[in-house]
């Protein structure tokens, strides 16, 4: 689903992505983790798009997104993006803020809007949140609404980054159960994050970043439960 080719991206002479290969097939979720500057966010942004890639290709659905030549909105409506930040627009209820974007980038009409809506505000747990303000909501539910947001546009996959690290500690829980359902419905999902007891749980493979190049991948129990590599090693001694 998502196939990751030789892939670089400089800023200037700051080479922070250095030849990054990885595969991702449909239904898959794999975990990315690594030191802070390890270049985890900027690989999720090249496959959207929001960077551009320096070198390489990526493909998402058999489709080159780097390709000069692509429709980069066609290609990002197919790729669902969660953020630290949710990012929700304050001013309209969470309602509006999924349909919305529904509105203006699928030209859906409104009834169909709303129901989409309305089905993943369910999904999320949050159908009695529907005509509540981003403000009004915990940040766990914010981040929710987020993810909802995210899956009215009927994406293809999902791409996360550090969705639960700015949440207090006890609204961590919601989102990732929200997550874990989802890859259960058998979402593609590549997930930043530094939680350790997901990425065993949920992830059919992790990758381990470390200055700009994968280090290590496998399935969870070996990267995360008996890593091969010593940098892969430290990285999780300083975080466990
Ligand atoms: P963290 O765990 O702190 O989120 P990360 O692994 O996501 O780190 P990136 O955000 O991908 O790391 O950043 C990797 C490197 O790229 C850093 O050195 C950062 O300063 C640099 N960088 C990222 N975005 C830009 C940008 N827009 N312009 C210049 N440099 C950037
Ligand atoms: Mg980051």
């Amino acid at each position: 689903e998502i196939e990751i080719r030789g892939l670089h991206k400089s800023f200037g002479d700051n080479e922070v992505l250095r030849g990054i290969d990885l595969d991702i097939g449909r239904g898959e979720v794999v975990c990315v983790i690594g030191p802070s500057g390890s270049g985890k966010s900027t690989l999720l942004r090249c496959v959207n798009l929001l960077e551009e890639p320096t070198a390489g290709q990526v493909f998402v659905g058999g489709t080159e997104v780097t390709d000069l030549d692509v429709d980069i909105d066609a290609v990002r409506r197919r790729i669902g993006m969660v953020f630290q930040q949710f990012n929700l627009f304050p001013h309209v209820t969470v309602t509006e803020n999924l349909t919305l974007p529904q509105r203006r980038v699928l030209r859906r009409d409104k009834v169909e809007a709303f129901e989409v809506a309305r089905r993943n505000l369910e999904r999320v747990g949050l159908a009695d949140k529907a005509d509540a303000y981003p403000s009004q909501l915990s940040g766990g539910q914010q981040q929710r609404v987020a993810i909802a947001r995210a899956l009215s546009m009927g994406p293809e996959v999902m791409l996360f980054d550090e969705p639960t690290s700015a949440l207090d500690p006890e609204l961590v829980g919601d989102v990732l159960a929200v997550m874990r359902q989802l890859a259960a419905e058998g979402m593609t999902m590549m997930v930043v994050t530094h939680e350790m007891s997901f990425a065993r749980e949920v992830a059919d493979r992790v990758v381990f970043m470390d200055g700009g190049v994968i280090v290590e991948e496998g399935p969870a129990e070996r990267v995360v439960g008996d890593p091969q590599q010593e940098r892969t090693r430290n990285f999780l001694m300083r975080i466990l």
